[in-house]
């Protein structure tokens, strides 16, 4: 059966239906984690917020309310019709070493008491773990996910982890047989400790390494709470994140934002007009008690979270999602580094990326990468000419057949006013990045020499003359004064 539909398209991003046994779920979305015990925010104060769905552990409720939770269930022990996707305990087995439960038996809990989306009780190894080590709990990890497999034969969702650390023949191999397997979701595991310790580029990596494998269907970035992140992580192909951060972060007085972190007692303003930033200044915050504060900033958190959610979806609607992330990335360094890796994956994002779009905003260095640039390259390369001696300009005021533009490169008269070249915003050829007119050369050189019985005639200005030293032989470069 299919369960899940995608509606929308941008970068590798997608707008999905994904069909629970408790209503459908429109991704990309964040499913707040619910304590059990002592629910911080209740999970039926969470839809204000913008959840659709929300986690919790089965192995608390297994441990501290077992035979209640069976009679009644997991919506009633939280308080919500929503659905509720159960987590299996992997969390405290990385913590602690060890859980006192088997596979098999909190797999059966959680079909008994009602969750919608299933996760077995995968091995979550560490970063940098050796490569033994990473086979040996992937192995465990696949057995328990063939017999999750067996064991859920309900209206319930199954989710099957992908581990497998930082090596990546282990994290391709994990997805190759996760897919044999067939779940409804995959959870990219274990990946906490990357965005601890800001390593994003191991984290996109990772991600790009599982949706190339695992091409459609629905991918949960486990972990992932942090909305500096989600629209990154959603051009890279996530469609699921789970916050646990919005209260993690709140009990350390921290506070959320999609440029980072910052810390309450080093705020005079907040850059945010949620309810509680509308009504609170930060030195407010820091004169109430504690844990009035705390969950006061954990609201922000949720609010800040489930916003930056909308205007991901907004920009997948009006594919805008290259746009956003390139302002995204810029939060950090390492984020800049992490998407750069787009760059090697570029088959992968072409795919899915859609052919036509709106327009083409030049955001910097980074929009020379998005599949529209290369795609324009490609097409000059089949284009039919009917005569043997072709004009290119630099100035749109010159009567030519092709028109150099940075970035792109020659773009025929007749392409001047169709995406993506005609319809790009971009600064001019004297202000912009070096490698925006070296990728416009790039483009040309391989037209002149696919093109070697033509002749072309080109004329620029003076910025482009360094770049165009090393012309073929077919080319007669004229510099405008
Ligand atoms: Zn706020």
């Amino acid at each position: 059966m299919q369960r899940f539909e995608i509606t929308d398209k941008d970068a590798m991003g997608r707008i999905c239906r994904l069909d629970t046994p408790h209503g459908r779920i429109e991704t990309p979305t964040i499913l707040p984690v619910i304590n059990p015990n002592i629910p911080f925010i209740p999970a039926d104060e969470m839809e204000k917020f913008g959840a659709q769905a929300v986690i919790t552990n089965s192995y608390i409720i297994y441990r501290t309310m077992k035979d209640e939770a069976i009679e009644k269930g997991v919506h009633a022990i939280l308080g919500t019709d929503m659905p509720v996707m159960t987590d299996s305990g992997s969390y405290q087995l990385m913590v602690y070493g060890d859980v006192e439960i088997s596979n098999a038996e909190i797999i059966e809990f959680q079909k008994s008491i009602g969750s919608d989306i299933i996760v077995p009780l995968d091995i979550p190894t560490p970063p940098d773990a050796d490569f033994d080590t990473a086979i040996r709990d992937l192995n465990i990890t696949l057995q328990r996910e063939r017999e999750a497999r067996k064991i859920v034969n309900t209206d319930s969702l199954l989710a099957i982890p992908i581990q497998g650390s930082t090596h990546s023949e282990l994290r391709k191999l994990a997805a190759k047989e996760a897919r044999n397997i067939g779940g409804d979701i995959y959870p990219i595991g274990a990946i906490v400790p990357l965005m601890d310790t800001y390593r994003f580029k191991d984290l996109a990596r990772i991600i790009l390494e599982v949706r190339s494998i695992i091409t459609v269907e629905p991918i949960h970035l486990f972990g992932c709470g942090h909305p500096m992140l989600f629209a990154m992580a959603v051009a890279l192909g996530c469609d699921l994140f789970d916050s646990a951060a919005y209260a993690l972060y709140a009990k350390d007085d921290r506070y959320l934002t999609v440029y980072g972190t910052k810390k309450l007692s080093e705020m005079n303003y907040f850059p945010c007009k949620c309810p509680v930033c509308s009504s609170y200044s930060p030195e407010e915050l820091r004169r109430m008690e504690k844990k009035e504060r705390e969950e006061l900033i954990a609201r922000h958190n949720l609010y800040v979270s489930f916003q930056e959610i909308e205007n991901i979806k907004q920009a997948i609607k009006e594919n805008s999602l290259f746009e956003l992330v390139e302002k995204r990335v810029r939060a950090h360094p390492s984020m800049l580094a992490g998407w750069r890796l787009i760059k090697k994956y570029f088959s992968i994002i072409e795919r899915s990326d859609p052919k036509v779009k709106k327009k083409f905003l030049y955001t910097g260095l980074d929009s020379i990468y998005r599949p529209a640039v290369r795609r324009h390259g490609k097409a000059l390369l089949n284009l039919e000419w009917g005569k043997d001696e072709l004009v290119i300009s630099s100035d749109l005021g010159m009567l030519a057949d092709l028109y150099l533009r940075p970035v792109f490169g020659p773009v025929p008269a007749e392409m001047l006013e169709t995406y993506p070249a005609g319809h790009a915003e971009i600064p001019d050829e004297d202000l912009i990045e070096k490698e925006a007119l070296e990728t416009a050369v790039e483009n040309l050189i391989r037209m002149m020499k696919s093109n070697p019985d033509k002749k072309f005639r080109i004329y620029v200005s003076g910025v482009w003359a360094d770049f165009l030293k090393n012309l073929p032989s077919n080319g007669d470069l004229n510099v405008l004064p």
